[in-house]
């Protein structure tokens, strides 16, 4: 397994469409990236990553957002779509891409998305809370859309700014 270095935002990969999965890209090379990306998120202490934060403009994000103590809760999302939301959770987030910035966003409550497994195995889940939270965020990067995006425009602005400090003391890389 490999460490994979992570793409920050501005990174211009983080704004683009990801194409979908094909179906000749099911087996073991999709495994083992998702492997790659598991090994990654859990390195840099993530719940969600998806493939453009890695540098590929394609729709797939690992996840598990089991707490320290707790089992591995780890899925692979291959093309996943979001069928159902409901409710509203207004919470902290954080992302890989946007090293130490947390801010509060406004998402739905419950999700049910359809995905394919690494093996190409479509399946459901039904979720509520931080996997609802990740679950939106992670399909978000699929769609090109960070969770700047999501901010309302006062709290970007606030976030732009930090950001464009950081970038000048060389803290953002
Ligand atoms: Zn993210």
């Amino acid at each position: 397994m490999a460490i994979l270095d992570i793409i920050h935002y501005p990174g211009p990969v983080l704004m683009q469409m990801g194409d979908p999965i094909r179906i000749d890209e099911f087996g073991p090379d999709l495994k083992k990236l998702s492997m790659d990306m598991f090994e990654t998120m859990e390195a840099a202490g993530g719940v969600g990553l998806a493939a453009p934060q890695i540098g590929l403009s394609k729709r797939i994000f690992v996840m598990d957002v089991a707490g320290k103590d707790e089992t591995r809760q780890r899925h692979v999302l291959v093309n996943p779509q979001i069928v159902h939301v409901e409710g509203e959770q207004i919470g902290d987030e954080g992302c890989l891409s946007f090293p130490g910035l947390y801010q509060v966003v406004r998402r739905e409550m419950r999700v049910i998305v359809r995905a394919q497994g690494a093996d190409g195995e479509p399946f459901e889940l039904d979720v509520e809370d931080l996997a609802a939270r990740c679950i939106l965020h992670e399909t978000d990067h699929c769609d090109g859309i960070v969770f700047l995006d999501r901010m309302t425009a006062l709290k970007r602005e606030l976030a732009k700014r930090r950001i464009k400090r950081l970038q000048k003391n060389g803290e953002w890389k």
